[in-house]
């Protein structure tokens, strides 16, 4: 039996693989001069091709310069498809956003019932995923507490995850403390050794990771990942206190410093800021208990301020910011005479509070407090949102025809629910609430420890909800 040679190389140095035709059957056999590997490589990164033909074997791929398929004619069809849609962050959109008003959830009675189980990379851990922006490759990260991050992508091809780095500091903090963003081919990550840019190369389907922060040694990442006009952004402390890195992304320069206005002012109770959030004209913020920090991007060079909170009112960084119409963003805070209070946030610093009746979730232009949904938290003209269930509301992600949420059971005070040292588990059940009215039960029998336990992304036309607690996730193909 003959073996045939095909090699595929261009000027533009996108394409460099060698596959080998052995009759009907095309093997992919190295990859810009390495040897190609499927527990290393993902073959997604390639643009291959496959039949979907009735007959022909669904997993036998093609080079993506192939348009018929060799066996019975029919065209081909790339595995990834070009348009997937794809969405994938615990905190929202960089502005913090979880309204993704031009997806709509398709919700016939077919689609709803092909829930099946999604597998985890082995040996199980504790993720959480990403999509990056270039490729639209899902991403699982695993901060299980053990030295060493794990960083994999999910090979739609192969149905199957691929370990790319295991050498990356971990970082444990608490789990409002923490986020990766998704940027120009690659991601950025906080660290307990500061942070950390991961950079995808295409041409060999690798992760490559940059650290460098050598003047800087003894410093921790102390707040979530941003990624801003190409810019990624991680707040840090080091010997000098809270300083913020930045790294542009399209370049191959390493990480640089920017010192703090009012640094004097500074002070991080219990080492901690919140997930990053955005306003959507260049300004970026964390929220701490004592105060918040805030950057402001100009010519591409990033500003950044602290701003101490009002003696007597402490931040609540677990909860992000909500977004009023006009896109001005307003802090939860605490003040033991006033109760709880959302505070209007900006660069150049605090002008408004509005008191409230308790800690909502947001999910950036609507609020939720326990078993009501407003527009405005501060505004009377709530609905009953569940008035004849007990149910407390977790907000997941708004598509323009209904909201995921989560149905959380035998829950009285929010503030019990968000401590992640108490781990009692409350029934739960998973529902989309159609906007021309009426629930949707998606999944139930199943339980919940804290808000950050459910992650649910939209990835491959499909939705996912991961659960941390059961290390367990499923899917809804076909679902958007
Ligand atoms: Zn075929």
């Amino acid at each position: 039996m003959q073996i045939f040679n095909w090699s595929y190389k261009d000027d533009t140095a996108k394409n460099n693989e060698v596959w080998h035709q052995n009759e009907g059957k095309f093997t992919l056999f190295e990859v810009f001069d390495h040897a190609y590997d499927a527990k290393t490589h993902n073959i997604d990164f390639l643009h291959i091709k496959r039949c979907q033909a009735e007959g022909c074997n669904i997993s036998d791929f093609y080079p993506q310069f192939f348009d018929y398929c060799p066996s019975c004619g029919a065209g081909l069809l790339p595995v990834v498809p070009p348009s997937v849609q794809s969405w994938a962050s615990p905190y929202g959109n960089p502005n913090g956003s979880r309204n993704l008003s031009a997806l709509k959830w398709n919700l016939t009675t077919d689609e709803l019932n092909k829930e099946k189980a999604f597998p985890l990379p082995k040996e199980g851990g504790n993720f959480t995923f990403l999509v990056t922006e270039g490729t639209k490759t899902l991403i699982a990260i695993d901060r299980a507490p053990r030295p060493e991050m794990r960083i994999f992508s999910y090979s739609i091809a192969m149905e199957s995850w691929i370990l790319h780095n295991e050498s990356i500091p971990n970082f444990i903090c608490p789990p409002w403390a923490w986020s990766a963003a998704s940027g120009p081919d690659g991601f950025a990550l906080p660290t307990k050794e500061g942070p950390c840019w991961i950079s995808l190369s295409k041409s060999e389907g690798r992760f490559l990771h940059d650290l460098s922060i050598e003047k800087y040694k003894n410093c921790r990442s102390v707040g979530g990942a941003t990624v801003c006009r190409d810019i990624a952004l991680i707040p840090i402390e080091s010997e000098e206190g809270l300083t913020l890195a930045w790294h542009a992304c399209n370049t191959n320069t390493s990480w640089r410093i920017v010192s703090i206005v009012n640094k004097e002012a500074v002070e991080i109770k219990n080492g901690f800021l919140g997930a990053a959030i955005q306003d959507g004209v260049n300004n970026i913020f964390w929220i701490g208990e004592r105060g918040y920090l805030s950057v402001h991007i100009e010519k591409e060079i990033p500003h950044a301020k602290w701003h101490r909170w009002k003696e007597g009112y402490e931040g609540c960084p677990q909860f992000m910011p909500y977004r009023d119409r006009h896109s001005v963003l307003w802090q939860l805070c605490f003040n033991k005479e006033e109760g709880y209070c959302f505070k209007q946030i900006s660069h150049e610093g605090i002008y408004d509070r509005k008191i409230v009746d308790g800690p909502h979730f947001t999910i950036g232009n609507k609020s939720f407090c326990d078993d009501k949904i407003y527009e405005e938290p501060w505004s009377d003209e709530s609905q009953d949102y569940y008035p004849e269930k007990e149910y407390f509301v977790q907000p997941l992600v708004e598509l323009a025809n209904g909201l995921l949420y989560i149905g959380v059971r035998n829950v009285n005070k929010i503030l019990e629910y968000i401590d992640p040292k108490k781990t009692f588990k409350y029934s739960a059940e998973l529902f989309i609430r159609k906007n021309e009215g009426g629930d949707v039960k998606v999944k139930d029998g199943f339980s919940i420890t804290s808000p950050w336990d459910a992650e649910a992304f939209l990835f491959n036309e499909g939705l996912y909800l991961y659960l941390g607690n059961q290390n367990k996730s499923w899917v809804w193909p076909n679902i958007l």
